[in-house]
């Protein structure tokens, strides 16, 4: 559809909702985000915005959308991420863009095409009306919702490259336009325990590797899960939790292998580095009682958690546009993790902040409401509006 076609930001989320771009890692079709970008490039340059594509490594390219109202000026980021989660299961067609009753229903409505629509029609109007004084640049990431290979690429290879340091970014995502400044980090591990393979009439010329792992669940929850105290003031206490099991080849014979998969939810201010050294001084507790123990730590995912000076100027700036608009300006922390703490490694400052309720995001009934997406736009450009300092 051409951009003259498209009249609303609700209209455009209805374009984009249309085009699937459910993440690669989940569904195993390469490039995902390949079609949104290359809609959102297309629109992007046919209204006189510059749009590049930003190489990923095994994925399709983040998208970067630039307006440079005025040489020299400072820039303010947003970045919003292009894949969804899974399609299966929702209680309507997912890629149908349907609107009724005022909402935009589908797979991504809500998480985040919602987002993307409402800072690209906000640019839109500020260029309509005479520019800003802040230049704008839009990030479109791509696989936020699996492994951030887009926003980690960004930060480990795009960032040096801009030409222009931005005064900040707006991780656009569904928070209701309530400003989140902290949020909680991952460590995914596997622990695997090795036994003896054997027939099952003879178990005691085997060793069972399942047997094994209930000593390690057991010594895991007593002395690591329950003793974890890492809190922080917005965002909670540290979590982790074993959620997935597989162990035996078949019933009939003793399982030489088990692996269970953990989740660990990290705090501002942990170091993500430290939760091996964490678990295996529990393990080795295990191997000294029993050297014949044969278990093994897989280190797997981390994302950083987002942990910054809540007093920063950027912080505080848009905190203040927010409560000048008449909404919720106090500044929260969530358990859910973002690209905003990827972003955070070479972007001085990140607000969480866009329209859409995050409880309707990854559900079968995703939507957001039109009249949402507007009060995303008109937020969305007061802060484009603003002049910012690049400090
Ligand atoms: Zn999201």
């Amino acid at each position: 559809m051409k951009p003259d076609n498209i009249t609303s930001a609700a209209g455009l989320l209805a374009e984009l909702v249309r085009i699937p771009s459910v993440n690669q890692f989940i569904t195993g079709k390469k490039e995902a985000e390949a079609g949104v970008a290359s809609f959102l490039k297309d629109f992007a340059s046919g209204i006189g915005f510059d749009a590049r594509l930003l190489a990923v490594a095994g994925c399709a390219p983040d998208l970067l959308i630039t307006k440079e109202f005025k040489k020299g000026a400072p820039w303010l980021m947003f970045a919003a991420h292009m894949d969804t989660v899974s399609a299966e299961g929702m209680d309507f067609g997912p890629f149908s863009g349907l609107e009724k009753d005022g909402r935009i229903f589908g797979r991504g409505a809500c998480d985040d095409k919602g987002c993307i629509a409402a800072s690209m029609w906000a640019l839109k109007e500020i260029a309509e009306q005479g520019g800003s004084k802040t230049n704008i640049a839009i990030l479109c990431t791509v696989d936020e919702e699996q492994q951030r290979h887009g926003a980690t690429a960004f930060s480990n290879t795009h960032f040096a490259a801009l030409g222009f340091k931005p005064a900040g970014v707006i991780v656009a995502e569904p928070t209701s336009l309530k400003p989140i400044v902290a949020h909680a980090g991952i460590g995914h591990f596997s622990i695997k325990t090795s036994g003896i393979a054997a027939h099952a009439s003879t178990p005691s010329k085997g060793r069972s590797a399942i047997k094994d792992m209930v000593r390690v669940i057991d010594a895991l929850e007593k002395g690591y899960i329950s003793r974890l105290s890492a809190t922080d003031p917005l965002c909670g206490k540290a979590q982790c939790s074993i959620n997935m099991i597989h162990g035996g080849r078949q019933v009939n014979a003793i399982p030489d292998e088990c692996i269970i998969q953990v989740d660990r939810r990290v705090m501002p201010g942990e170091d993500a580095a430290s939760i091996i050294p964490g678990v295996e001084k529990v393990l080795d507790e295990l191997r000294q009682a029993d050297p014949s123990l044969k278990v093994q730590v897989l280190p797997g995912f981390t994302d950083r958690p987002l942990k910054q000076d809540l007093n920063h100027p950027f912080i505080k700036k848009v905190l203040g546009c927010i409560g000048g608009m008449g909404l919720d300006a106090a500044p929260k922390g969530a358990a859910f993790a973002t690209d905003a703490g990827e972003l955070s490694r070479t972007i001085p400052a990140c607000v969480v902040l866009g329209p859409g309720d995050d409880s309707l995001a990854h559900t079968a009934k995703e939507s957001i409401a039109a009249g949402e997406i507007e009060s995303g736009v008109r937020l969305y450009k007061k802060l484009m509006e603003e002049e910012w300092k690049d400090d």
